[in-house]
């Protein structure tokens, strides 16, 4: 079991995160959240413990690609995996944030069939 932190910019989409993750009953421990990646970034470092990230791309004050530079300059992709969550059409994006070191993505709006493929064999 582990703890997953969700990044997103809109309180709703949080909400609707976890909603998901529980109908695909993703098996974590714990479901932390921040509003952006300045905040994603706070969390990470007070809590070492946060063993999988999973993060909207277009957010105010440090966006998704941004955060996840940042996380890949201490930590791997096998320490820590982090899903993107995207939008569609957002396929430029998306490339670029596979390039930065993204384990995977979902497209908005998720199902929970579609969070299971994402996160599988990242977590459990
Ligand atoms: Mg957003």
């Amino acid at each position: 079991m582990k703890k997953m932190l969700i990044v997103d910019d809109s309180a709703t989409m949080r909400k609707i995160i976890m909603r998901v993750l529980r109908q695909a009953e993703i098996p974590v421990s714990d479901i932390l959240e921040a509003g952006n990646g300045k905040e994603g970034l706070q969390r990470l470092v007070a809590d070492p413990d946060i063993a999988m990230v999973l993060s909207d791309i277009n957010m105010p004050e440090m966006n998704g690609i941004d955060f996840l530079k940042a996380i890949r300059t201490r930590r791997d992709k096998t320490s820590l995996p982090v899903v993107m969550i995207t939008t569609e059409g957002g396929e430029a994006m998306l490339q670029t944030a596979m390039d930065s070191g993204a384990n995977g993505y979902v497209t908005k709006p998720f199902t929970p069939d579609s969070i299971r493929s994402a996160l599988e064999g990242l977590v459990g």
